[in-house]
């Protein structure tokens, strides 16, 4: 037996008791004639005593040949501790060890293995195994084990059925490129992994499964942005027969369910907000609803007055920072260089104090007068005490910009609050985007993705007009899932991959399957993603995915552990009918 007990459970109640403990060595303090060496595993940290007196000699001196990190197992009689430490469970107790065996020994680690190491990323990373021990990358991989099993006892509740879905697949377009996997069997050919389940699903709703769920890995082979995984895991899923309100109402169940199971907190109802609307209060669609600094519209008032900046710009927009009147010039200047930073790209800032006189004093004083800025503060909804930030510029830059500034502002206030949460569904987005490059329409959310009813008629006329039957989860700013209702017949399904440019023979060969499916009696159909990584993280109360996922990606889309991707021999390049290929000439 390795042994009787784990190293998180024994206390006072156990004393006197002869246990058999296994672990690794945490830490030890050896004073010559005794030595207290902290055995470690999962579940906990007991301590354990040599003592030159209680110990058989040939233990005792067995003993000084352990070090950090070796495995070792230990019998020994449970007695109380003389200083105790209050702080975990078995800190009131230690282990007389009695025999010891050194079952393996460890190399000194790269890095320290406690809760706040000395290791950098790139080497924790590379000796993941090693940081599996913290406790804090521990705890987190718990967590998402808990998530991930209440997540699929809710779903398995609600009558939903978990049915995996191949990853050798043919492309599933999600807005990125795919991973290609070359087939040995079949020359020349290759299979792509999927970017999410999204036809298999819907092929499940055709097969009569109406409602499906899988916490299953999806793969996108995009340029990474930090903390963006080519591997990540979504909990995905379809249902048959539903409109939109029955799928928002069911996942924002499942988000209240989890946040009261793991944080004890009760969410509040998420709000519904049009993607326009979202934009237009926020200038982004995954708004952070915990504080207010909401965009007022400034153009009827703002323009025609002489002031060039504005009676030139398409948009102008304010925010009312709170109590921001009483910011120095510096701290003014301050936030209107980091808007001009190339990361927001903004051309600069107005501001005006609203004065707690209920005067205003502004950077445009010499264009505006107290009447107009009185006008604007009312826009923004700025009170006596506050400053406004104005931006101007073509309606997408200026939104953008201005929610960069928002952000922040909130986050430098501590109006960002890690244990507080606010969810939020943002609806009826535009069913497609103009992208200038290609010259051509690209699917907002997917090509299965169905326009509202009453767009329709807009498919032929203005397809630019039309809205999707789609939605957005977003929690404190971070999109955490979105899905849509499905287009689920054949002729509508055509007209879209026409609308998104593809020849009825490209559309036959890459989705021809689908769209033979919706002639065999395909039902109404919707469903939803929601990123396991970010909710996990969020719940976790961080925004970093990589510290809740057991072998991450760095930044570049490697892994620096087992070293991938890598080259592969000559042999295996021919087996796949790579070897031949042409060498592209720099
Ligand atoms: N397949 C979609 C995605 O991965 C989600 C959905 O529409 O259900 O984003």
């Amino acid at each position: 037996m390795h042994r009787s007990h784990n190293c998180g459970e024994l206390s006072e109640s156990n004393l006197n008791q002869e246990v058999t403990l296994a672990g690794w060595v945490q830490k030890i303090r050896n004073k010559g004639f005794i030595a207290w060496v902290d055995l470690r595993d999962r579940y906990g940290i007991t301590q354990l005593v040599f003592d030159e007196t209680r110990t058989p000699k040939a233990v005792f001196k067995k003993s000084t040949g352990i070090g950090r990190e070796d495995v070792i197992q230990v019998k020994g009689l449970v007695i109380e501790r003389e200083s105790k430490n209050l702080n975990i469970p078995s800190g009131g107790i230690e282990i007389l060890v009695s025999e010891l065996s050194i079952l393996n020994h460890s190399e000194t680690p790269p890095f320290t293995i406690e809760n706040e190491t000395d290791g950098g990323d790139e080497l924790r990373m590379k000796y993941r195994y090693l940081d599996l021990r913290r406790n804090k990358v521990k705890e987190n991989l718990i967590l998402r084990h808990r998530v991930s099993m209440i997540v699929r006892n809710f779903l398995s509740q609600a009558d939903f059925i978990d049915i995996e879905t191949p990853y050798l697949i043919k492309s599933t377009p999600e807005g990125a490129r795919d991973f290609i996997v070359p087939s040995r069997m079949n020359n020349g050919q290759f299979y792509a992994l999927p970017q999410s389940p999204q036809t298999f699903k819907q092929l499940l709703m055709v097969g009569g499964f109406d409602k499906y769920f899988q916490i299953v890995k999806c793969f996108r082979d995009e340029d990474l942005r930090a903390d963006r995984q080519p591997e990540f895991t979504q909990i995905d899923c379809e249902m048959s027969f539903v409109e939109q309100k029955d799928v928002l109402s069911l996942f924002e169940e499942l988000i209240q369910h989890l946040f009261q199971e793991i944080k004890g907190i009760k969410l509040n109802e998420f709000p519904r907000i049009s993607y326009a609307k979202a934009m237009e209060k926020y200038g982004s669609d995954k708004p952070d609803i915990r504080f207010g600094m909401t965009f007022g519209k400034l153009n009827e008032i703002a323009k025609g007055k002489g002031f060039n900046v504005f009676d030139s710009q398409e948009l102008i927009i304010g925010i009312a920072v709170p109590g921001g009147a009483n910011y120095t010039r510096k701290e003014i200047d301050n936030w209107i260089d980091w808007v001009k930073r190339p990361q927001v790209g903004a051309k600069g800032l107005i501001w005006v104090r609203c004065n707690e006189d209920g005067s205003y004093k502004s950077s445009v004083d010499n264009f505006f007068n107290q009447q107009d800025l009185a006008e604007w503060s009312k826009k923004t909804n700025a009170h006596a005490g506050d400053l406004i930030f104005v931006m101007a510029g073509d309606s997408q830059n200026a939104q953008t910009q201005l929610s960069a500034l928002r952000i922040e502002i909130a986050e430098q206030m501590g109006l960002r609050k890690s244990n507080e949460y606010a969810g939020l569904w943002v609806t009826d987005f535009p069913l497609l985007a103009w992208d200038e490059d290609s010259k051509r329409y690209h699917a907002m959310h997917h090509p299965f993705t169905a326009p509202k009813n009453e767009h329709l008629d807009w498919l032929t006329s203005t397809p630019e007009k039309v809205l999707a039957n789609a939605y957005d989860l977003v929690l404190n700013g971070n999109e955490i899932g979105g899905g849509s209702i499905r287009i689920h017949d054949t002729q509508l399904q055509e007209q879209m991959f026409s609308l998104l440019g593809f020849t009825k023979k490209q559309a036959k060969d890459q989705f021809g399957f689908l769209m033979n499916a919706f002639q065999y009696g395909a039902p109404p159909h919707g469903g939803i993603a929601l990123g396991l990584d970010r909710l996990v993280a969020l719940l976790g109360g961080s925004e970093t995915i990589k510290d809740f996922i057991a072998f991450p990606k760095n930044n570049n889309g490697r892994d620096v552990m087992i070293d991938a991707p890598s080259k592969v021999s000559d042999d295996n390049l021919e087996e796949l009918y790579l070897k031949s290929l042409p060498k592209k000439s720099s």
